[in-house]
């Protein structure tokens, strides 16, 4: 399987991909070429480097380090390394980016205008995230059906054609009740800002915590008011660094969100 795989070998592993569990998924990933792991460490995201990490599965575990998190976000990767004897490679924007992002927009320009959003999450995420996947073949990432309307359809398996290469999606149907209950089960350590009332844990100061009723990304860039918004990692990038926005929403529980198990 080369990472130019036509689409009905794409076709195909999404079709097994469908019939295995979750270890499955990813052991069959890591046969696909090199595979890295991004993680935000969001709860599905823990749970996928948990499983890595218990079976000793040969995937890269990566994040983007943006310099903006919670610090919540950043101790629980020391816990989750320390827990799964594994290493989670950081990476950082460049601090010349920061700079020449700062003298033209501002440090929080990001509040002002969606160009400036969309700037700054590509010096600080969509940079970073093309070092991360320097020399993959296999991309595999947390997202889920179910976090918006815009994944709704999200397979299993994709090829990424903006980057080249295969992007697994293992928990693509798996529905938020069910990785609560895999968390508690397996005691995974999960971001305690999720009983806060974060679903959807981004940079510090473009996330906030969703009402009853809410969708579960709801809380990211808010002030936006778009209901299609994303970072970019997940969407193609426009020739001028912004991307094409998405989403509309699946109502999550704040409460039932908020009465997972955190650690
Ligand atoms: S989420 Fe906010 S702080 Fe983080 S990179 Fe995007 S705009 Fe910047």
């Amino acid at each position: 399987m080369t990472v130019h795989a036509a689409s009905a070998e794409i076709a195909s592993l999404d079709t097994q991909f469908a019939d295995l569990d979750l270890a499955g998924r990813l052991s069959l990933a890591a046969t696909l070429g090199r595979a890295v792991f991004t993680t935000s460490l969001g709860i599905e995201d823990q749970v996928i480097t948990a499983a890595i990490g218990t079976h000793r599965l040969p995937i890269d575990v990566s994040t983007l380090e943006t310099g903006r998190l919670f610090k919540e976000t950043v101790d629980l990767m020391s816990e989750t390394e320390e827990r799964y004897d594994i290493t989670i490679h950081r990476f950082h924007p460049q601090q010349d980016d920061i700079d020449a992002y700062a003298a033209k927009y501002g440090l929080n320009g990001f509040y002002d205008s969606v160009e400036a959003r969309h700037a700054c999450c590509h010096v600080r995420k969509l940079i970073p995230l093309a070092k991360a996947l320097s020399g993959a073949e296999v991309w595999i990432t947390g997202l889920r059906r179910g976090q918006s309307g815009n994944r709704a359809t999200t397979p299993f398996v994709e090829f990424d054609a903006e980057r080249g290469l295969i992007k697994v999606n293992p928990l693509a149907d798996w529905d938020i009740d069910r990785i609560k209950a895999y968390v508690s089960a397996e005691a995974i350590p999960v971001n305690p800002l999720h009983a806060r009332g974060y679903p959807s844990i981004g940079c510090e100061p473009c996330t906030r915590a969703i009402k009853p009723g809410e969708p579960e990304r709801a809380g990211r860039w808010w002030w936006e008011g778009d209901e299609k918004r994303e970072c970019g990692l997940h969407v193609p990038e426009s020739p001028n660094g912004a991307q094409a926005t998405e989403n509309a929403a699946q109502p999550v529980s704040q409460a039932s969100f908020a009465a997972s198990p955190v650690r």
